[in-house]
């Protein structure tokens, strides 16, 4: 199957409140061309350097998604144009994203990665550290409403949702438990809100798992083997 037909046959499936990520990896912009001239806008990479090659190749009216995990030194080659960021996993990272956006003059949304596989392997927060950071950042937009001369430390950042992976297995019940565990902590969460808070979206699901993800509550999909083909 060609890469427009695959898309569209993905795309078709979709309910209408879950977006489609094209996870198009090690993929050739020739590809992600075939991808774009079908329709397709979102675009996830997991290696920044990547991206950003692509980003200079590729239409203005892609939106990029940083998928992978990030290195804080790292942020500033893709500050100026990436659209959300679905990997934060720190304070520390959250800052420096915070850092860079403010040298460009943008809000760049980010997505807290929540660890609810059982794997050692898989990058994450869990409940407690994701707490903290609700915190930090709710205590930051109550001191700027209360002093009108109070400088926000992060304002050029929003957490706009959860993101996570579930452990690689066949075990559909496992992977189930894991989407639903992240439901259940969005949903804990999602009453939250302040100017750089407020969740919304739920980026669950890859191209074997997503129907799942779905069910379990899913807004984002990121499928890339199955629109671009498998990767060597
Ligand atoms: C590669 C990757 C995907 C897509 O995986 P497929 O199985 O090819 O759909 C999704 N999410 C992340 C974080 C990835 O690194």
């Amino acid at each position: 199957m060609s890469i427009q037909k695959n898309l569209l046959s993905i795309k078709a499936a979709l309910p209408a409140n879950v977006s489609l990520v094209a996870v198009s990896k090690t993929k050739p912009v020739a590809d992600l061309l075939q991808a774009y001239d079908a329709g397709q806008r979102i675009f996830g990479e997991n290696k920044i350097q990547e991206m950003t090659d692509k980003w200079q190749q590729m239409p203005k009216d892609i939106e990029w998604h940083m998928i992978g995990h990030v290195q804080t030194n790292k942020v500033k080659f893709m500050a100026e144009y990436v659209s959300l960021i679905h990997g934060v996993d720190s304070l520390k990272l959250l800052e420096e994203i915070n850092k860079q956006a403010q040298k460009h003059n943008r809000i760049i949304d980010c997505l807290l990665q929540v660890y609810i596989a059982e794997e050692e392997s898989k990058f994450g927060l869990n409940e407690e550290e994701l707490i903290e950071i609700f915190h930090y950042v709710q205590s930051q937009g109550e001191a700027e409403q209360s002093n009108a001369n109070y400088k926000n430390e992060m304002k050029n950042i929003k957490i706009v949702g959860l993101m996570g992976m579930a452990t690689f297995t066949e075990n559909q019940n496992q992977i189930k438990k894991e989407f639903q565990n992240l439901k259940t902590i969005f949903d804990t969460f999602k009453q939250l809100e302040t100017f750089n808070l407020k969740l919304e979206t739920i980026s669950m699901g890859m191209s074997g798992d997503y129907q799942l993800a779905i069910d379990c509550g899913s807004t984002m999909v990121r499928i890339g083997s199955s629109i671009f083909g498998g990767r060597s």
